[in-house]
């Protein structure tokens, strides 16, 4: 058995268990009843195995005892560990220039068709993987608004509660094209509705960009029904996947979404800096232009002829070289995926939400302790915002003592729910922590 097999988790897993049972100063029942209702899920977890199949978090005191930002840089498969020194040794190092031959030039298509069967619901020929996310949301919302701006659609759509870069993404295209931005401003803790969409679009609708999950309060916004609303209005509809992607379902053909993106660093665990994916919609490709055209995306990038002549299919939708060493990762967790099931993943993600939610009822709301997520299961992704005046001291007192989830200005706690990695456990553990801290400090003011 290796240093990083069950026997060092379970080390692990009892030094923290002193550390929360320790700095209590309440012994509240609370806490233990929250710890053992999380052992018993755990035991029952049918996706509890997944765990062993992720590089190890540390070891003895050092090693993390919650990790809670999966949705943010999602933690190494051993697979990966394996792959990237297979790709160094073999791919790279023996076979070297020869590689882009004999598997690189189609990794960007080839992994985009994996991604696009099991997580995305997309048949073949319509993924890609690529560039950041940034860049392939400039990409394919250039090409969006450059095809509604013929049709004299002049209006992107968009909301005040979206991503940065996606804000700042069509706030540029604007500029450049002079289309307009229409604003949806969502209820901070709710999310984007059909009937915010159908409100604001109309026949200047181009392209109205959104996530399906949003990145602060987990809101799930209704794919289906939004996309239908969009397409009566006549526009196209762009979708950001970043906090979707090997989390929920997406189902992209079924619900003849237009264009998406989607990050592979979070839920895909493709590692940090990994590149994003996009989606077209086969029957939009042939007519779609992107705007970075690079000899990666020619029909015939060997030629290097005078003038630029897109690639047939996704692949002209590829700039330049492709960041082989980033991607290779995103398969191990597409084969994890595609082992176990995405209802599976989904239905862990859900209850990991539904714990969370009751486990601040119980044991935090005394404490001035708020969820600011949905409390819905069907409309909330997979994690959980909570809120309290204290936050920002709270995560780092929590990360000096290897519990790691993330603060989100002004005062929120997100706690990321992979349902592959995490643990009811590592969940209770952290808001043990919480509410011990908590006590603490009001025993001592
Ligand atoms: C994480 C995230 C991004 C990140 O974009 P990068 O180009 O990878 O930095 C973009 N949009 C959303 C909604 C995200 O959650």
């Amino acid at each position: 058995m290796s240093a990083a097999g069950p026997g060092a988790r379970r080390g692990a897993a009892s030094g923290a268990t002193d550390r929360v049972t320790d700095a209590s100063t309440h012994g509240s029942t609370g806490d233990e009843a929250l710890l053992a209702r999380a052992a018993s899920l755990d035991a029952a977890d049918p996706l509890a195995g997944c765990r062993d199949a992720f590089v190890p978090a540390g070891q003895g005191e050092h090693a993390v005892v919650a990790y809670l930002d999966g949705n943010s840089l999602g933690r190494p498969l051993r697979a990966t560990a394996d792959r990237l020194d297979t790709l160094v040794r073999h791919g790279w190092g023996t076979r070297l220039i020869r590689s882009w031959d004999e598997e690189w030039m189609a990794l960007p298509t080839r992994l985009g068709d994996r991604l696009g069967e099991v997580v995305l619901g997309a048949a073949p020929g319509q993924c890609v993987v690529g560039d950041s996310t940034t860049v392939l949301l400039y990409k394919l919302l250039r090409a969006g608004v450059a095809d509604a701006l013929e049709r004299g659609r002049t209006d992107i759509v968009l909301d005040t509660e979206n991503f940065p870069t996606d804000r700042y993404v069509a706030a540029g295209v604007a500029a450049e094209t002079g289309a307009t931005l229409r604003w949806i401003e969502p209820e901070p803790a709710r999310g984007v509705t059909p009937d915010d969409v159908a409100a604001v679009v109309g026949e200047r609708t181009g392209v109205v960009l959104l996530s399906q999950v949003a990145y602060k309060s987990a809101w799930l916004a209704d794919l289906p029904a939004i996309t239908r609303v969009v397409h009566d209005a006549g526009g196209l509809v762009l979708w950001d996947l970043c906090h979707s992607a090997g989390a929920v379902r997406v189902d992209l053909d079924a619900h003849e979404v237009d264009l998406a993106v989607g990050c592979s660093y979070k839920f895909l665990n493709g590692g940090p800096g990994a590149p994003a994916f996009a989606y077209v919609a086969r029957r939009h490709q042939g007519r779609l232009r992107q705007p970075i055209q690079g000899w990666m995306g020619h029909a015939e990038p060997f030629v290097m002829g005078p003038d630029y002549r897109a690639g047939e299919g996704m692949r002209g939708f590829i700039s330049g070289t492709p960041p082989v060493l980033g991607m290779v990762g995103i398969e191990d967790t597409v084969d994890l995926i595609e082992a176990v099931g995405l209802d599976a993943v989904r239905e862990k993600g859900r209850a990991l939400g539904a714990f969370v939610v009751e486990a601040v009822d119980d044991v935090l709301a005394d404490r001035g302790v708020r969820v600011v997520s949905p409390r819905e299961d069907e409309r909330r992704g997979n994690h959980v915002t909570i809120a309290h005046p204290r936050s920002r001291e709270l995560c780092a007192r929590l990360w000096g003592e290897h519990i790691v989830p993330d603060f989100r200005e002004p005062d929120g706690i997100r706690l990321g729910l992979a349902p592959l990695s995490t643990s009811y456990t590592e969940v209770a553990r952290a808001l043990v922590r919480i509410d011990q801290l908590l006590a603490q400090d009001s025993t001592a003011s």
